[in-house]
């Protein structure tokens, strides 16, 4: 079985659709939840699978660091290991590199890196990038690319996607072909449109599995973040899923999805369930507040997660209060929860063609956080 995007319905520039994968088939638009060093952070993988998902993420950083790419493959690859048998993206570990900074640098050939974990000296290139994913034996295999640091000059950017793209090419060549697996390219080329539509020109020539669009959600803001998929996904085959990076908040899933992109993930669920913040249908609440301490009512009445649909946000305070690790294991699997239903919603109403009104009383519903 080959992998591959088949597009069931669309409204407007969205649509719904399958990916088949070795490790099973995806439902379309999809919010991938991020297990960085192969776990959801506070969450079993079968509470995981409860919530709905069905592909969670990993990062190749953390996992090529701790416990190492050789330890993972020995015991059976990250499925195994996660106890998670279903679709698996694994990132390319650029991200993270250049996150952290002053401990890294950067040649043509690739980059040179300490560990934040022991200061030890390691080296990631296209190839070493590809080859890790494949020890980790992941679904779909994310090209090293250089995340673009913002803001940057129109020159800095034009030479940071070009170098992205020579390494995209060189993944490309190392990519070992299985079926049912995929290697993604990465579109960069910052706020600056031509260069978006030239990086997109520049893999499709390359040919990949299915295009992501990296270099966003770093502080260039919602609306140039919006203006920037408008120029992005025209040029991206309608043939093949289309993957934002690192994105990001309900309202971002919802204009992203509008505009065409097929695949989501965000720590933002996860982390702000272990920081007593719940995503919920009516905005985003924080547990902590005083307001909360004698609620008997349900974070979110029609959330069907068990701390909506056993406890009270009284419970869900004093936990966070008494700093409870169940609190924020219990605020994980509602906020994951949340964005799976929310995910549902938005599939059920492109295959209806009613994206646009969903999406306006979904907004509507949302409130600005309480003090
Ligand atoms: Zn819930």
């Amino acid at each position: 079985m080959n992998f591959h995007f088949t597009p069931i319905a669309t409204d407007g520039a969205a649509r719904a659709g399958l990916l088949h994968t070795a490790h099973g088939t995806v439902e379309t638009p999809v919010f991938m939840p991020v297990g960085t060093a192969g776990t959801v952070k506070a969450m079993t993988a079968d509470a995981v699978r409860s919530t709905g998902a069905s592909i969670i993420l990993g990062n190749t950083y953390h996992l090529m660091l701790r416990p190492g790419a050789d330890r993972i493959e020995a015991l059976g690859g990250l499925h195994r290991f996660a106890d998670w048998p279903g679709p698996i993206l694994t990132d390319s570990g650029g991200f993270q590199i250049m996150s952290l900074g002053a401990l890294r640098t950067l040649d043509a050939d690739g980059v040179t890196f300490r560990s934040h974990l022991d200061g030890s000296k390691h080296r990631l290139t296209p190839e070493i990038a590809v080859h890790l994913q494949d020890q980790f034996d992941s679904t779909i295999t994310m090209v090293l690319d250089e995340c673009t640091k913002f803001p940057s000059t129109y020159a800095e950017t034009e030479t940071s996607m070009a170098l992205s793209m020579r390494w995209a090419a060189r993944a490309r060549a190392a990519f070992r072909p299985r079926d049912g697996y995929a290697l993604f390219g990465i579109v960069q080329g910052g706020i600056f449109h031509d260069l978006r539509a030239r990086s997109a020109a520049a893999l499709i020539d390359i040919g990949f599995d299915g295009y992501a669009i990296g270099g966003l959600a770093v502080g260039e803001g919602q609306s140039a973040m919006f203006d920037v998929l408008d120029a992005t996904v025209p040029h991206l085959p309608p043939t093949h899923p289309r993957y934002l990076m690192g994105v990001g908040t309900p309202d971002d899933l919802l204009g992203g999805v509008a505009r065409g992109v097929d695949m989501f993930d965000c720590v933002m669920p996860t982390r702000a369930g272990r920081t007593a913040r719940a995503y919920t249908s009516r905005g985003v609440l924080n547990l902590r507040n005083a307001r909360h301490a004698a609620d008997p009512a349900p974070i979110d009445p029609a959330c069907g997660c068990p701390a909506c649909t056993k406890h009270s946000r009284a419970y869900l305070h004093h936990l966070f209060r008494a700093s409870e690790m169940l609190g924020p294991m219990l605020l994980t699997w509602h906020n994951i929860t949340y964005y799976q239903s929310l995910m549902r919603g938005l599939r059920t109403a492109i295959q209806s063609r009613t994206l646009a009104a969903h999406a306006a009383s979904l907004r509507a519903a949302w409130q600005p956080l309480a003090p």
